[in-house]
């Protein structure tokens, strides 16, 4: 370590003060005293810059970009930050220094099949690259790299990379400890800041769950409380005929309400990790007809037909409520997304797996969203157009995978959508 501040302390120039003319080793003591003394101000100063800068940016990209322009010249000649993109690759986000310069760094840092800013961030080693390949920017162009992984909870989230014209422990050469330190500073930093974008999102989806569930549980009560107030007129003016069918509505209302709680209970069941299956052996085909026979009127209200093809008995173990749910979600989104058309649902026997298809002639769904409207809240269409939690196929493709089973979906806009799910017919552990 001693090395390094000692490549940090003497910039050029600096430490070489000799007092009038005397040369005896008291001098020379004195001397490099001072050069540390400098040094330390200036790494002192620095991490007082960063500190300001950390305590004031809580976004990413403004912290990122910040430490660069601190880090040059302060630290070398040029600073690179490398962030773990969503792919698992790394990205340079942020430099300083000349862009030239750099470019020629960064491809070398890059290049090999064991790259060093990727060895770095998977053994958590500082490295030291010398070798570097003549840049533009002449006599002054960066000769040394140091390279230090970012790393926070055990988590790798990329490194940096500090490039000046001298080796560590030179003159002018870079100060590692101060840049670990750094980069301890900046992965912490960026920590923070991600577990506050992360928390940010998670309550702005919770207000926008509350505000939509809220929505949700208001259309049938306002249909409950006007059938109820139609119902006692009817009663009073006696016309029974009238009262049944204002009783078939309330019914339906009240189903709606139950459904709506039951995904509630059921999102608080799978976050909580206790959601439960109870396997058992039957025929999913009977399953399948059983839920579609449910769906007839809805399905005639808007004009749709709804056919089930499964011609034999498709034997397989699961969970009848459960896969009752999934079959009805997706059936009821047919319905609801099917823009009139007809509905299919197709139920087959497939070597260990049993498949079932629910296919319509709807809206469809764009490419891009088509992964998406299985995670939780996501939702492809405008709420104002469908009502909706966004709840369902999120629970759908749990329920699924806790049977071991998949979900897919092939679809194109104004084509339809076809939902597929496939089940092993031996029971889940
Ligand atoms: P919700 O229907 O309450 O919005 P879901 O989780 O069931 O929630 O569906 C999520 C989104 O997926 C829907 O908002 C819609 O954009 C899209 N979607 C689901 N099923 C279909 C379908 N059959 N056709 C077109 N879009 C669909």
């Amino acid at each position: 370590m001693a090395a390094y501040v000692e490549g940090l302390a003497p910039q050029p120039g600096e430490g070489a003060v000799r007092e009038s003319g005397s040369s005896v080793p008291a001098d020379a003591e004195l001397a490099a005293t001072r050069a540390e003394l400098a040094a330390a101000r200036r790494r002192l100063a620095f991490l007082d810059g960063l500190a300001a800068h950390v305590a004031e940016c809580d976004e990413p990209t403004a912290l990122l970009d910040g430490l660069a322009r601190l880090a040059v010249p302060a630290l070398g000649a040029w600073f690179g930050i490398y962030l773990v993109n969503e792919k698992g690759g790394l990205e340079l986000v942020a430099e300083a220094g000349g862009a030239a310069a750099g470019a020629a760094v960064e491809a070398h840092l890059r290049r090999g099949a064991r790259a060093r800013i990727e060895r770095s961030c998977e053994c958590g080693d500082v490295a030291v690259v010398d070798e570097l390949p003549a840049a533009p920017g002449g006599a002054r162009a960066p000769t040394c790299a140091v390279v230090v992984p970012l790393g926070v909870r055990g988590r790798s989230l990329g490194a940096l990379a500090l490039a000046g014209a001298a080796r560590p422990g030179e003159p002018g050469g870079p100060d590692v400890p101060l840049l670990v330190d750094v980069a301890h500073r900046l992965a912490f930093a960026l920590d923070r800041a991600r577990l506050l974008a992360a928390a940010t999102a998670a309550a702005h989806a919770r207000e926008e769950f509350i505000h939509v569930a809220s929505h949700e549980l208001r259309a049938p009560i306002a249909t409950l409380r006007l059938t109820l107030h139609l119902l006692h007129r009817d009663a009073e003016s006696g016309t029974p005929g009238a009262c049944a069918a204002r009783i078939k509505v309330l019914d339906r209302q009240v189903a709606r309400m139950v459904a709506l709680s039951e995904t509630l209970l059921d999102v608080t069941r799978i976050t909580a990790g206790r959601l439960e299956l109870s396997p058992q052996p039957g025929d999913l085909a009977a399953l399948v007809r059983e839920v579609a026979e449910r769906f007839r009127d809805d399905a005639a209200e808007q004009g749709s037909t709804l056919t089930v093809d499964a011609p034999s008995p498709v034997p397989c173990a699961y969970d009848p409520l459960r896969i009752e749910q999934v079959v009805s979600n997706l059936v009821s989104n047919a319905v609801k997304y099917g823009r009139g058309g007809p509905v299919r649902i197709a139920v087959r026997a497939a070597g260990d797996r049993a498949r079932i298809e629910v296919q319509d002639r709807g809206i469809g769904i764009a490419q891009a969203d088509q992964a998406r409207i299985f995670g939780r809240f996501e939702r492809a269409v405008p709420s104002r157009n469908y009502g909706g939690l966004g709840l369902g196929l999120w629970i759908v493709k749990r329920l699924v995978e806790a049977h071991r089973g998949t979900i897919g979906v092939q679809s194109a806009p104004g084509a339809g959508s076809t939902f597929t799910v496939e089940l092993p017919r031996v029971t889940p552990p």
